[in-house]
């Protein structure tokens, strides 16, 4: 295929999004639909104040208090569900015949609903995906050359605190802090998830910031964690000689554990509840202890933290990375102390061998090596983002398949964020079997519907679907020493971006929406528990960006985050089938599954989105 016939071919597939948009013009708008859609009830959170306002005159009696998450824990009274913490909603009998509710607790001026633009975004992507592919396919990459990079640790102030015996404690021993300071109010303070410090914090700011640290400073977390650090000091102290099996040194364990955490939370509301945020951490700290007890170094990290496998994928993108400046000085090294260690430092607590380490996943730039090396030669430099994603000689099954399942993974925990989620778990209900398993119970149902769908989505679906395109692209391109399993594995690292973008995206709104909730959060735990006053809460605290404004954003994320997957499909292809023609038709498959996902996110994202807390 000429470069003018495949340009054509791209505008051919501009033309043809423009006139699907043109055709399907922006949508609206969907204005926040009630949590429910029952034409007898209106939801009003705490808006009323008492059943007793129910017999006023010309209003609509009130029933009964729910949960909207678990309908069936139902109150006399308005307040909060123990379990989650949301705010309960009344229950109207039915309105006046004839004549549309007007209720007298309505809000007076509901914000104007946001215009989402679905069809508009999925004409974007495909316009995007023509032009993205022609530049790719037309332009040259030059051979990667081993520019003179920034090396953070030529700086003299940064280099001498890395080298500093307290570096790490540092770093670790305030956020030790945090967490205890985490589980004393899980289980002292208040158990409304949206007013105890504790839920507020792990929750709302941290989970959704590292997010974005990981992008930016790859796995800086790690260095500064306190499951790290409670690991590796009980692994000091005990000094086991045990390694794990050879059969389990890789993250499958690490994969299953985040599968498995993310199942709990979701089913059992970890995140709006403090108690079980407290115990939480409580678990995750003895296994840490317990594992570096029981085997040397690091083990917890590299094999069985729950995040650690994600954050070493999302880490890849990175434009940090900690290496061996010089390969021949290495070469020459006869001691290798980076992995050894020697009187100044431990060695590597990761396993990892500096001098051939070329991915950010399994360093938690913990500064080891830095202190050991009798050369000096270790850097932490900046590099291209996303390179670590194409560029790897060693792409391994485990993080493939940890790769295409955050993918179908974030998109079910975004999926049970939005308010059409119950319904559609209804309908999906209607084809399973628990009315013949004699199971009626609409919060079980919903709760093993949702297990259901979890477990398809994220170990059947998406990884199936890579699978079905791995082997049409090997049949449509082939190449000796290349098969369905290589390229299963070689082009799920470009799927890595699909699922970081809408976990940013998702994150977004958490952060620039409920973010500003810790401030009065933090107010009332010094009034309540300390003998200072720090003002007066205001509950209603404004977010920091419109509605508007945090869509585009998070639109932007996901078609942004979408064409870097491109560029990461392209170079891996590229590389792995050295021929334009043969990579282009082995990457176009996966493009077809990217750009689904993609489309798929995006509508996810147009609808509107439940708070992680409420207060
Ligand atoms: S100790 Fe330094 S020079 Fe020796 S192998 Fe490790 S990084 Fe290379
Ligand atoms: S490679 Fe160096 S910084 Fe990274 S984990 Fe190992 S010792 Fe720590």
């Amino acid at each position: 295929m000429s470069r003018f016939t495949f340009l054509g071919l791209a505008l051919v597939l501009v033309f043809a999004s423009s006139t699907w948009a043109h055709e399907h013009p922006a949508s609206p708008g969907k204005p926040t639909p009630p949590a429910s859609t029952a034409a007898d009830e209106v939801l009003v959170p705490g808006a009323v104040t008492a059943g007793s306002a129910a017999s006023q005159a010309g209003e609509p009696k009130i029933l009964y208090w729910y949960d909207p998450m678990h309908p069936d824990y139902k109150s006399d009274k308005p307040g909060v569900a123990p379990d989650c913490g949301m705010d309960l909603v009344a229950k109207y009998a039915d309105p006046p015949a004839g004549g549309a509710m007007s209720m007298p607790a309505a809000p007076a001026a509901a914000p104007p609903p946001v215009a989402r633009p679905l069809g508009g975004m999925v004409a974007l992507l495909g316009a995007l995906t023509g032009i993205a592919l022609a530049f790719l396919y037309t332009r040259q990459f030059p051979r990667p050359r081993k520019a003179r990079q920034f090396d953070l640790l030529q700086i003299g102030w940064v280099k001498a605190f890395v080298r500093w015996k307290y570096f790490q404690p540092t770093l670790q021993l305030p956020n030790l802090a945090v967490f205890a300071l985490v589980i004393y109010l899980g289980f002292f303070d208040t158990q409304v998830g949206g007013r105890n410090f504790a839920t507020k914090l792990t929750w709302t700011i941290w989970w959704a910031a590292i997010i974005f640290a990981f992008v930016l400073v790859g796995k800086l977390w790690c260095a500064m964690c306190p499951f790290g650090a409670l690991t590796v000091w009980s692994s000091r102290i005990f000094n086991p000689v045990r390694r794990l099996p050879v059969s389990l040194r890789n993250i499958w364990m690490a994969t299953l554990a985040f599968a498995l955490l993310t199942w709990v939370d979701e089913s059992f509301g970890i995140v709006a509840s403090p108690r079980r945020t407290a115990w939480l951490v409580i678990a995750i700290a003895a296994v840490a202890m317990a594992t570096g007890a029981l085997f040397q170094r690091a083990t917890f990290c590299r094999s069985l933290c729950p995040i650690g496998g994600l954050i070493g994928l999302y880490s890849m993108v990175s434009p940090l990375e900690l290496r061996a400046r010089q390969a021949s000085l290495c070469s020459a090294c006869a001691t290798k102390d980076c992995y050894r260690g020697n009187h100044k430092s431990q060695g590597c607590p990761m396993f990892e061998f500096p001098a051939v380490m070329e991915r950010n996943n399994y360093c938690n730039l913990c500064g080891e090596c830095v202190k050991s090396c009798p050369q000096d030669n270790i850097g932490f430099q900046l590099r291209p983002p996303l390179q670590d994603l194409w560029s790897s000689s060693r792409p391994r099954f485990d993080e493939a398949f940890l790769a295409i399942m955050l993918v179908g993974l974030v998109f079910m925990v975004t999926g049970h964020m939005v308010e059409p989620w119950h319904e559609w778990m209804d309908r999906v209900a209607q084809f399973l079997p628990w009315t013949a398993l004699g199971i009626t119970n609409h919060q079980v149902v919903e709760s093993l519907t949702f297990t259901v769908v979890y477990l398809a989505a994220i170990f059947i679906i998406a990884p199936l679907l890579l699978l079905l395109v791995s082997l049409l692209s090997r049949s449509i391109a082939p190449a000796s020493g290349i098969s369905a399993r290589k390229t299963f594995t070689t082009f799920a690292y470009m799927f890595v971006p699909i699922g970081l973008a809408l976990h940013l995206a998702h994150n977004l709104l958490h952060l620039l929406k409920e973010g500003p909730g810790i401030v009065p959060v933090i107010q009332r735990t010094i009034n309540d528990l300390t003998p200072w006053r720090a003002g007066t809460p205001n509950w209603q605290i404004p977010a920091l960006a419109s509605d508007s404004a945090i869509y585009y954003l998070q639109m932007a994320v996901v078609l942004g985050f979408y064409l870097l997957s491109l560029w990461v499909g392209w170079r891996l292809a590229l590389s792995n089938y050295g021929d334009r023609k043969l990579a282009l038709k082995a990457v176009l498959p996966m493009v077809l599954v990217a750009a689904g996902f993609t489309i798929l996110n995006v509508f996810l994202l147009s609808q509107p989105m439940s708070a992680r807390h409420h207060h």
